[in-house]
């Protein structure tokens, strides 16, 4: 392939965007493992669900064997307000580098929330709206979750409560306000309005909270408030369903220029951007028709894959939320606090887990500072000031063009730019100004995590 053949930004036409969803579950032969109830240990049924979770997302949970879900016309329509997201070849980055490696990345932070979350949020607040539900409630971290939902809660005039880490809350005030404008109730976490909220307050006091807490406070109010239902933006099969539009539009661009990615690279936080990223890839290699080499980039101070237990573990601290089999620090790990670069989640995707358990995709974890100089690199010549969260993909995928500058190989290289960094500049402050540091749990840091996970004799 010459740097010749294809243009800079590869969008698709009207009549070539997908109007499906691929569910790469379909194509497993091994299918991850199911939701399990922490009392009983049996598998989730729909009904045991049903007080948390929207009927038709219930329903695309537990289904492993459709291969293609239609897209909702009214999601279609929303999606077109920013879809489909450019395939942009980074010839800057290239050149810069001087690789004979062809690099091209996804680019999904055009759109306000400024990431791939929409993607999701917008079918879970369809499915509400269908059901006649009132509002959701949901926790987020860095905001960029309760952000997306706000936006489509307010397209579709649903009540949005989110539940936002406090930490984050404090030092992140403008998503805040973002979610504000788009209508939504923003309350800091741990907080006092819940039952699980003031446990958690009353046992470690000062608590700048944690992912697991905000989601166990938004499952409460979520099930114990009539026309409420909870939403999550990551982790959840039907989560990766939605993101597949990522990998259908990427696989879409590649064939119409002809383009055979040699690696496709995403960062990891609970899956949701790697798992639709990889979707249509991960499915021809799952059939036998191709082969890529899959790679999963997470923080080292949050190393799920990398140095994470595959067994069953709560979703959340506050352990009101079904368990998962998955990589998992255990569900009382809290990263560091210097650790600003986002993917903080402590478990990851169940399908994920089992393709990685299955050796269908590798893991590597990075430094966030070395993570910094990747995305000051990137936004200097490719124009784009990336998401800290995007900027751990950067980071493998210009290490990886080094290593063609090396040998001379001229191999094709995709990786998944989630969002953009506005929101984050508190992180490259401390970057700029030296401050950030780098911190990497002991065995012994970890092996509290580990204590929390229970012994289920599964
Ligand atoms: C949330 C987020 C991530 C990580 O979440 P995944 O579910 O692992 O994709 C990555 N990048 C951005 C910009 C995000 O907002």
């Amino acid at each position: 392939m010459s740097k010749m053949d294809v243009p800079y930004k590869i969008y698709l036409e009207e009549q070539e965007i997908p109007t499906s969803w691929y569910n790469v579950r379909s194509d497993m032969k091994n299918k991850p493992a199911p939701l399990i109830h922490p009392g009983t240990l049996q598998p989730l049924k729909f009904e045991d669900m049903q007080p948390i979770f929207c009927d038709e997302l219930i329903r695309q949970e537990l289904d492993n064997e459709t291969q293609f879900i239609p897209i909702p016309d009214e999601v279609m329509n929303f999606y077109k307000m920013y879809r489909p997201s450019p395939l942009v070849h980074a010839v800057f980055l290239e050149k810069a580098l001087d690789t004979p490696a062809h690099i091209f990345y996804k680019f999904e932070g055009n759109n306000t929330s400024g990431s791939h979350k929409l993607n999701s949020a917008i079918a879970q607040a369809y499915y509400a709206k269908k059901q006649g539900l009132k509002g959701v409630t949901t926790e987020t971290g860095a905001g960029q979750w309760g952000t997306a939902l706000s936006m489509a809660c307010s397209y579709f005039g649903l009540d949005c409560k989110v539940f936002m880490v406090k930490v984050s809350y404090e030092q992140k005030p403008f998503r805040r306000e973002v979610m504000r404008t788009y209508g939504a109730n923003v309350t800091p976490s741990p907080s006092m309005d819940t039952e699980i909220g003031k446990k958690i307050n009353a046992e470690h006091p000062g608590t700048t909270g944690s992912l697991g807490c905000a989601i166990s406070e938004a499952v409460e109010v979520a099930t114990s408030t009539p026309g409420y239902r909870y939403e999550l933006g990551s982790v959840l099969n039907q989560v990766l369903l939605h993101q597949s539009i990522i990998g259908l539009e990427t696989k879409a661009a590649c064939d119409k220029y002809g383009i055979k990615p040699d690696i496709i690279i995403g960062c990891a936080g609970g899956g949701s951007n790697l798992g639709g990223l990889i979707s249509s890839f991960m499915g021809e290699k799952l059939r036998g028709e191709a082969d890529y080499r899959i790679v999963a980039v997470e923080p080292a101070s949050c190393p799920s894959f990398t140095r994470g237990k595959y067994v069953y573990d709560f979703c959340d601290t506050g352990k009101v939320c079904p368990m998962a089999k998955m990589y998992t620090l255990g569900h009382d790990f809290i990263p560091s606090a210097n650790h600003a670069g986002g993917l903080r989640y402590h478990g990851m995707s169940p399908v994920l887990s089992q393709l990685y358990a299955d050796g269908l995709m590798e893991a590597v974890s990075v430094e966030q500072t070395s993570v910094f100089k990747a995305a000051e690199q990137f936004a200097r010549v490719e124009g784009i000031l990336p998401a800290p969260e995007s900027s751990h993909a950067i980071r493998v995928a210009i290490d990886e063009a080094l290593k063609c500058k090396e040998t001379g190989e001229e191999k094709v290289i995709i990786f998944g730019l989630t969002g953009t960094g506005y929101f984050d500049l508190k992180a490259y402050e401390a970057y700029n100004n030296g401050t950030m540091t780098d911190y990497i749990p002991t065995d012994e840091d970890l092996a509290k995590g580990f204590a929390s996970i229970p012994d289920l004799g599964l």
